[in-house]
């Protein structure tokens, strides 16, 4: 791994806390899937120059890739809530402990579509 990756890592740590603490999230305490997750995040920045995210398809249509870019939160904030986390699991909502015990659930499960 190269020191541009590791410390392109920590900028977006650095960054993404501070967007996503009033919005009541933190990253999720599976540092593994942290790491994982913002390393494939680097990788979008060295490929498209945007962090979308690893877990979403992009789609090549603005309105619609605009809403993947990390953190989507809120875009997704009703959705994320219900679940107490995002898709990713990148992260989850600020009393969460046990990352796996929550459901990852569609939209439509949801009734949200
Ligand atoms: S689902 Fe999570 S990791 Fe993916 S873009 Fe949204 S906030 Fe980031």
């Amino acid at each position: 791994m190269t020191i541009h990756v590791e410390s392109r890592k920590q900028a977006l740590r650095y960054f993404y806390t501070k967007i996503v603490e009033p919005m009541g999230y933190k990253f999720s305490p599976d540092n593994e899937l942290v790491e994982f997750i913002l390393e494939q995040e680097v990788n979008s920045e060295g490929k498209y120059g945007i962090p979308f995210c690893p877990c979403q398809p992009i789609r090549h249509n603005r309105d619609h890739d605009m809403k993947i870019v990390c953190p989507c939160i809120p875009f997704h904030r009703k959705h994320f809530d219900a679940m107490r986390r995002c898709w990713c699991g990148l992260f989850v909502q600020q009393d969460v402990t046990d990352p796996d015990s929550l459901p990852q659930l569609s939209a439509k499960e949801m009734g949200l579509e």
